[in-house]
C-alpha cells in the first residue's frame, strides 16, 4: 500500500485508511513500513561478557552484570527491528522478559523456555515432572534437545518415548516444543512425537523435511549468520565449553551448506518454514542478516522471507492474531526500512524507526 495513514490507539492499530492531507505523528514516508520483526530463535543469554570473551559461569562477573550485558542484547535486538523473539532461554531471562513487559526496559517481546532440556537419563515420567515444573515457573514453550552438538556428529539423544513425553506434556500445558535436531533420525522421532517445531535440521535429507511438512511440524533452518559470526568472533569462543580448533573446522565446513538446506526445504510440498535466526553473542542485533542469506544465497522470494519473519512466524508462535500483521486489532509493532525490500532485501538491514506497542524506541 502507498500514502496511507496508519492511526495507533493505546498500543494498538486501530485503522488503515487513505492519506487525505492529514497531519502526522510520524512521517515515515520516505521510508517502507512492515510489521515488527519476529525471530523464532535466539539465545538472548548468549553475549560476550567484559572481557570480550563469551559470557560463562567462571568468568566471574555479577548478576547485576550479566543482567545489564542480557538488557543491551534486547535493546540492540530492538533497535535492529525485532519486537519480538522467542530465546532458547535461560533461567535469568524470566527477569528481562519480566521487566520489559512491565515497560521497565526497553525490549522486544520475549518468549522464553526460561531452560533447555537435555538430560537423557530421566525417566519419561520424570521428563513429564520436568516440563510441569517449566511450566509452573512461567515458561512461554519448552526447548528440548534432541540431538547432541554438531561436534560430537549431531547425534539422536532422546528416545521415541521420551520425545513423545515431553512433546505431549507440552501440548497438556497449551505450550509449544521446540525440538534442537540435526539428523533425519531425530527429525523424525520428532514429528512421530508431535512436537510442535524443529530447529537446525543441519544434517536432514529431503526426506526428513518431507516428513515435517507431512505432520504439520514447523522448521527453522538457520541460512548462515550463526555460523558465520562464530568464525569471525572465533577468539572470543574459543576455549569456553568444548569449542576448539575441531569446532572452528567443522564450522567452516558446514557453513557452505546451510543455504543448500534452505533450498531443500523451500523446494519441500508444505513445508511450514519459520525464520529462525539462532542469534548469539556476537549476532544480536545482527538477525535480519539471516533474512538477506534466504533471498541472496537460497533464492527465496523477498516478499516470502518478509511473510516468514513477521505473520508467518506470528502464526508458528500461536499469535497470528496480535502481531506479525498491520491492520486494526494487532499490537502497533511496526518499523520503518530505508528502502524497498522486495527490490532490495538488504533495506532489512537499514531499520530507521522501530515502534512496539505503540512506543517509538
Ligand atoms: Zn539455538
Amino acid at each position: 500500500m502507498r500514502d496511507v495513514v496508519i492511526t495507533v490507539v493505546d498500543g494498538r492499530i486501530v485503522t488503515v485508511t487513505p492519506w487525505r492531507a492529514d497531519s502526522v505523528t510520524y512521517d515515515l514516508s520516505r521510508y517502507t513500513v512492515l510489521p515488527g520483526l519476529i525471530d523464532a530463535h535466539v539465545h538472548l543469554n548468549g553475549f560476550f561478557n567484559r572481557q570480550g570473551k563469551l559470557a560463562n559461569s567462571e568468568d566471574g562477573e555479577t548478576p547485576a552484570q550479566r543482567a545489564e550485558e542480557r538488557a543491551t542484547v534486547a535493546l540492540v535486538t530492538l533497535r535492529a527491528g525485532f519486537t519480538t523473539v522467542v530465546s532458547m532461554g535461560a533461567d535469568a531471562e524470566k527477569e528481562l522478559r519480566d521487566q520489559v513487559r512491565a515497560g521497565t526496559l526497553p525490549g522486544p517481546r520475549i518468549l522464553t523456555s526460561l531452560a533447555q532440556i537435555r538430560d537423557t537419563t530421566l525417566t519419561p515420567d520424570a521428563l513429564r515432572r520436568l516440563v510441569r515444573r517449566h511450566a509452573a515457573d512461567g515458561a512461554d514453550f519448552i526447548k528440548i534437545f534432541a540431538s547432541g552438538a554438531l561436534v560430537g556428529g549431531g547425534r539422536p539423544m532422546f528416545s521415541d518415548g521420551q520425545l513423545s513425553a515431553l512433546c505431549d506434556e507440552a501440548r497438556r500445558h497449551k505450550l509449544r516444543a521446540v525440538v534442537h535436531a540435526h539428523d533425519d533420525v531425530a527429525i523424525l522421532r520428532a514429528a512421530a512425537a508431535g512436537c510442535t517445531q524443529v530447529a537446525h535440521g543441519t544434517l536432514a535429507t529431503a526426506a526428513g523435511l518431507e516428513e515435517l511438512a507431512n505432520k504439520g511440524v514447523y522448521f527453522d533452518p538457520q541460512c548462515g549468520l550463526v555460523l558465520r559470526n562464530y568464525l569471525e568472533n572465533r577468539s572470543r569462543y574459543e576455549g569456553i565449553g568444548d569449542f576448539d580448533s575441531t569446532t572452528v573446522a567443522l564450522i567452516a565446513q558446514l557453513l557452505p551448506k546451510l543455504p543448500g538446506l534452505l533450498r531443500t526445504a523451500l523446494a519441500t510440498p508444505g513445508l511450514k518454514l519459520a525464520f529462525g535466526s539462532d542469534a548469539t553473542a556476537g549476532a544480536h542485533g545482527r538477525n535480519a542478516e539471516d533474512l538477506v542469506c534466504r533471498v541472496r544465497e537460497a533464492g527465496q522470494a523477498p516478499m516470502d522471507a518478509l511473510i516468514a519473519a513477521t505473520s508467518g512466524n506470528a502464526d508458528a508462535l500461536g499469535l497470528g492474531r496480535e502481531i506479525g500483521t498491520i491492520a486494526p486489532g494487532f499490537q502497533a509493532d511496526l518499523i520503518a526500512l530505508d528502502g524497498d525490500p522486495l527490490r532490495d532485501i538488504e533495506a532489512v538491514l537499514r531499520v530507521r524507526f522501530a515502534m512496539k506497542g505503540g512506543v517509538v524506541y
